[in-house]
């Protein structure tokens, strides 16, 4: 991990307080940010404040490219719009020459990048335990559910992505 690279991070790293132990520039997506920010706006202010964060999102052809190739691995009902940004972000930026290290506990998206070639790391690498794991919650009944659902089986309505809540360690 030289200092010229590039770490792109995911909504659970973020959400880890992974950035406090390490003085130096982080980039992910808007909706990458836009997740955290839905569930901790804090940690994404204090990213902001420090300026340790870049916002930078991928063009539109990237993200066909990321979509096309999830559903040949057979990844991409595991991922979200903002795991598919990072992902897109990653091939960009690699098309640009550039050393990219993409930071993320999700096996989903880990299986994607080891595809395609881009370099990843579990946060457990730093020495930051995993404190995370998603839930899924529907937005009009609140039912959560711990494995991935399309549409709540008991109400019918739309289901997102959520975080566990954040144990101290
Ligand atoms: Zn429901």
């Amino acid at each position: 991990m030289g200092n010229k690279s590039i770490y792109l991070l995911d909504t659970m790293v973020i959400l880890s307080g992974f950035y406090r132990a390490h003085n130096r520039k982080f980039i992910t997506t808007s909706k990458v940010r836009n997740e955290v920010w839905h569930r901790n706006p804090s940690k994404i202010d204090i990213l902001l404040v420090t300026n340790q964060l870049e916002i930078l999102d991928p063009e539109p052809q990237y993200v066909k490219k990321a979509i096309t190739h999830s559903r040949t691995l057979g990844e991409e009902g595991k991922l979200s719009d903002s795991d598919i940004s990072l992902i897109a972000l990653a091939m960009q930026l690699r098309d640009s020459n550039k050393e990219v290290i993409v930071f993320t506990d999700d096996y989903s998206i880990q299986n994607v990048l080891k595809s395609l070639g881009i370099v990843y790391k579990p946060i457990t690498s730093l020495g930051i335990r995993k404190m995370f794991k998603w839930k899924y919650v529907c937005v009009a009944c609140k039912s959560s559910f711990s494995r991935k659902v399309e549409i709540c089986p008991k109400c019918g309505s739309k289901i997102v992505r959520l975080p566990e809540e954040i144990k101290n360690h």
